[in-house]
């Protein structure tokens, strides 16, 4: 059994903070801005990202707390994953290995539903005007509407580009981000989108979504626009998805129409399909769900494409009894569907007369009736969802009291929400919590050792609490720390 380290004093700090300079090449600049945490000026510069071909000395999730492992890696992948030998001097760490400190290495976090357009609108000073005055999901839609009328590339910019490198220090890796398009902002959501996706695309990998959030077949011109502009944003180069909310249409029979509509977009362009579907919880309103299966069912879906399907909020979903489940089981078949859960929107967004809130019971989804489910963030800072940040993992942890699923194996599932069922759900490789050799090298490393006792050693204790402190690696490169 290999000896644990455990640092506990500022100059221990000091020496984990040189070693993982020396490893990452940190400039004494970069080094410094992290010790302080300020936001690095330029974070191209500060993170130049060497190739690891080693990490040493780290707890792993499906091994033993008290036991220490090396992962070797090599182009992107784990490679070999062996006992840590605790002779090994760790003063002498050589380039392209990072002395991962006693720290828990876990799959990295991945937003499987992100509005990259409309984040921090109710802090940018540029919309300060707009701030929440009811709280309810039409004045989200209003104030939204007003500053999506005000959007220009340089705040479109600012906003996405702190959105994905808060995100990267909280451990995301893949995100699928959500840009809009419409009469009113035409591709300057998209535009702005994919100068992120290019500007970040060795740091993360950020999947554009060509996203209809107004009604494709109602309003003044019947949605003919939108239409057009949709259809011609799906063919960009960059555009891996195109979703659309068919909640927003006038009446069922438009909404049907979006869906044959963007699923057909979908299948003719080979893009991925992301429905934001059934947003309300009034019983005697029918979900759409059952439409949805029977449309791509129709189109041959299976035989058309390998591309997936994902379906976000379904709070109506809540309302299902045991046999509505089986019945949604039984109709997906073999059709590649996803749910995503988004509890803090949902809970903020959704209530009945009576105020009963409801969100997707993930973790009972997966684990009762073998539906595919991830968990996310949905909207950072704006009239939708103001409360909340860029880390996946406190949905994770909030599913702990939402879902009353405290146990180990529970926590485990959480994690995965974040982690392999979110890149799973939106397309993007994947990791398992065993880190088995061939699988990509995107990890995170929870904490720092000085806390002692205190430090995460197992995922349970991570979905529980996740502590800020993370090193972020993707395709065996440090891209936070
Ligand atoms: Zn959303």
């Amino acid at each position: 059994m290999a000896s644990l380290y455990s640092p506990d004093s500022t100059e221990d700090m000091d020496q984990e903070m040189a070693k993982i300079s020396a490893a990452d090449n940190l400039t004494a600049d970069a080094l410094r801005q992290t010790r302080s945490r300020a936001a690095p000026s330029k974070y191209h510069d500060a993170y130049p990202g060497r190739q690891l071909h080693k990490i040493s000395g780290v707890r792993l999730p499906d091994k033993p707390p008290t036991t220490l492992w090396d992962i070797s890696l090599f182009d992107g992948k784990v490679t070999g994953i062996e006992t840590h030998d605790p002779e090994v001097c760790r003063e002498c760490t050589p380039p392209g290995v990072l002395d991962g400190l006693n720290r828990l290495l876990a799959p990295s976090l991945c937003h499987a539903h992100v509005h990259l357009d409309k984040c921090f609108l109710l802090q940018d000073p540029k919309f300060s005007d707009l701030q929440i005055e009811n709280g309810d999901f039409q004045e989200a839609m209003e104030l939204t509407g007003k500053a999506k009328s005000r959007f220009e590339e340089d705040d479109l910019l600012r906003r996405g580009r702190q959105l994905v490198e808060e995100s990267i220090r909280h451990g995301v890796t893949a995100m699928r981000a959500f840009v809009e398009v419409d009469g009113g902002v035409y591709f300057k959501c998209l535009d702005a989108g994919l100068k992120l996706q290019e500007e970040f695309k060795d740091q993360c990998e950020i999947q554009i979504c060509a996203f209809a959030q107004l009604a494709l077949f109602s309003g003044d011109d019947k949605g003919e626009e939108i239409r057009r502009l949709m259809a011609e944003a799906a063919r960009r180069n960059g555009v891996d998805v195109v979703g659309s909310t068919p909640y927003v249409e006038q009446d069922q029979s438009r909404m049907k129409e979006n869906i044959r509509w963007i699923s057909a977009l979908a299948l003719t362009c080979g893009k991925h399909l992301d429905l934001h579907l059934d947003y309300f919880l009034d019983e005697s309103k029918q979900p759409l769900v059952w439409s949805v299966l029977d449309i791509v069912r129709d189109q041959s879906w299976n035989e058309m494409t390998d591309k997936l399907i994902t379906l976000g909020h379904c709070t109506r979903l809540t309302r299902f009894r045991d046999e509505d489940w089986r019945r949604l089981r039984h109709d997906i078949g073999s059709l590649p569907v996803s749910f995503v859960g988004l509890p803090t929107s949902d809970l903020f967004m959704m209530r009945t007369a009576e105020k009963v809130r409801g969100t997707l019971p993930v973790v009972e989804m997966i684990e009762k009736h073998g539906i595919n489910a991830a968990l996310a963030v949905n909207n950072v800072g704006n009239a939708f969802t103001p409360h909340g940040n860029c880390d996946p993992l406190s949905i994770a942890s909030l599913g702990v009291g939402l879902y009353q699923a405290g146990t180990k194996r529970a926590a485990e599932v959480l994690y995965q929400t974040v982690s392999s069922r979110a890149k799973e759900a939106i397309g993007c490789q994947s990791n398992s919590l065993s880190l088995a050799i061939g699988e990509p090298a995107d990890f995170i490393l929870f904490d720092r050792m000085e806390t002692g006792w205190r430090c995460r050693k197992s995922i349970v204790e991570v979905v529980y609490d996740a502590g800020s402190v993370r090193i972020t690696v993707r395709n065996g490169r440090v891209t936070a720390a």
